[in-house]
């Protein structure tokens, strides 16, 4: 079962020099859609492409060329409403943002503004055991990326690459929901998480696949609660941009950075510009970049070069019951099924590759076991040669042989170990490599005693030493583990020691 019932994390406050402060933060994250041609061409998306090499003549806005709607990347816009369970408009319409720039070669952006394909939805923050943040979702809209200008090859020129230009972006926006720069950050975490669930993004923040304006206003204890209450946003701060953020580190910072600098405005006896600013790593601060446009400045209008995007609810239906199942849901029946930790369901569907690796694992076997595996040896040993998953040299099938041999006692845990590392280094059939290399454990009690009537024979003084303090017969049973190459079954052996020395 699904427990949805939260408890709110508490807001962050920041002490001013005068009182205490709390924030209120909104993002508007980009998402670009996995989509292997553009939203109203066929140019090809691939990253990293010759410069200018993707570009079609819609692209390059060539007089009388037209965009003709790309419906695989509606469908994914769909999908990510729906992940989010959000409200679906079978109704929607472009719109021209007009304003001039190099890279952008139409001299306006198709957006939709005024009736976004999706709209309001959720998105659940987790922040630890039972407390999570319920971000209301606004709306997501399917708009046009823009081109890339180079600013940096030359001393004298600056280049323009229109590979992105026209490639399509989903704008999710959120309601000003979030309360302190972890949220912020987790909150992109989570968005991120699902959007790769369900294949509508692939989430790559390096490669600006990903990106977040980060709205930031302050205001004081309270009054948040009263927006809520009343709608009424004139009890709260007014808010600046951040534009651009591809990392949750740096989201994070410039969002604190952000309100101290407003905080020190308003504790000055100024006000607050709503402006868009630019956050800079190096120096740690935000930067005045332009004084905020509102929709008016963009003249925004219904493009006439296209048709209002109609869909039919069967065409929703049919994306609905393709759903993977999304992260929270597995989450939860991790939880349930295999009995374990909210912290390693966690850990365990964070990457939806890593959670089908584990299922495959612990399918027939014992859930609890698997997850340590998973978890401890494998993420462990991926983690020192910094390969994710999808590299794993082990597959499931070979982790789970080796679980099999320990569950069948045929090799003991610490052997296990061993075998693990000969399987990721070199590969192979875990049972066979037992089988070539002896590790089998010696269960035969008989050749067990053999040794240990030995070990007892040769150390006279230590088995006086234990019949007078039993806890120093560990020192035979790892002189036995030694002897036998770590093969013995510890428990027979402890028990072949305790009788032989009659404790
Ligand atoms: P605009 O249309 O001017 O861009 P929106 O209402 O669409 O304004 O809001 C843009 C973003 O700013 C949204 O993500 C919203 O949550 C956020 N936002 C709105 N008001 C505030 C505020 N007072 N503090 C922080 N973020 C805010
Ligand atoms: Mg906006």
């Amino acid at each position: 079962m699904l427990d949805l019932t939260y408890e709110a994390p508490k807001p962050k406050v920041i002490a001013g020099a005068k009182k205490d402060w709390e924030l209120v933060i909104g993002l508007e994250v980009h998402a670009q859609v996995a989509s292997k041609a553009k939203l109203f061409s066929g140019a090809s998306t691939t990253f990293g492409a010759e410069p200018n090499s993707n570009v079609s003549f819609v692209d390059a806005a060539m007089p009388g060329m037209l965009p003709v709607i790309n419906e695989f990347c509606v469908a994914q816009a769909v999908r990510t409403g729906l992940g989010l369970k959000a409200r679906i408009n079978l109704w929607s319409a472009f719109d021209r943002k007009n304003y001039f720039y190099p890279d952008l070669p139409q001299g306006y952006q198709i957006s939709q503004l005024y009736h976004p394909i999706v709209g309001e939805g959720e998105v659940i923050v987790d922040m630890g055991p039972g407390i999570a943040r319920r971000v209301r979702i606004e709306r997501i809209h399917l708009e046009q990326d823009a081109g890339k200008s180079i600013h940096d090859m030359d001393p004298a020129m600056s280049f323009v690459d229109l590979n992105r230009t026209g490639v399509a972006l989903m704008e999710i926006v959120s309601r000003p929901d979030l309360r302190g720069p972890e949220e912020a950050a987790a909150y992109v975490g989570k968005l991120r998480q699902i959007l790769r669930y369900l294949g509508t993004c692939d989430g790559n923040m390096q490669n600006g696949n990903l990106r977040a304006d980060v709205n930031v206003s302050i205001c004081e204890p309270g009054a948040y609660e009263h927006f809520r209450e009343t709608g009424d946003p004139s009890v709260l701060g007014t808010r600046c941009e951040i534009k651009n953020m591809n990392s949750m580190r740096f989201i994070q910072a410039a969002i604190e950075v952000e309100a101290r600098r407003q905080i020190s405005i308003v504790e000055g006896g100024g006000t607050v510009d709503q402006e868009t600013r630019l956050y800079d790593p190096d120096k740690g601060e935000t930067r005045s970049m332009r004084s905020k446009e509102e929709a008016h400045d963009y003249r925004y209008f219904p493009d006439p070069d296209l048709l209002p995007l109609e869909i039919e609810q069967a065409w929703v239906d049919d994306i609905a019951a393709s759903l993977p199942e999304l992260p929270d849901e597995k989450k939860a029946r991790f939880i349930a099924d295999y009995g374990m930790t909210d912290y390693d369901a966690g850990v365990l569907t964070a990457e939806v590759e890593a959670a089908h690796f584990f299922e495959e694992v612990a399918a027939g076997r014992d859930g609890k076991t698997a997850a340590n595996w998973v978890i401890n040896e494998l993420f462990g040993r991926l983690k020192k040669d910094d390969r994710d998953i999808t590299e794993s040299p082990v597959s499931p099938a070979q982790l789970g042989t080796i679980l099999d041999l320990i569950a069948t006692g045929d090799i003991s845990g610490k052997i296990a170990k061993d075998l693990f590392e000969i399987v990721y280094t070199d590969g192979g059939d875990p049972a066979a490599i037992v089988e070539a290399r002896g590790m089998k454990q010696v269960t035969d009690t008989g050749a067990i005693e053999t040794v240990v009537d030995e070990i007892i024979a040769a150390n006279p003084a230590q088995v006086e030493k234990a019949r007078q303090n039993p806890k120093l017969a560990g020192w035979f049973v790892g002189q036995v583990m030694k002897a036998t190459g770590g093969k013995a079954n510890p428990q027979a052996v402890n028990d072949i020691v305790s009788a032989k020395l009659g404790l």
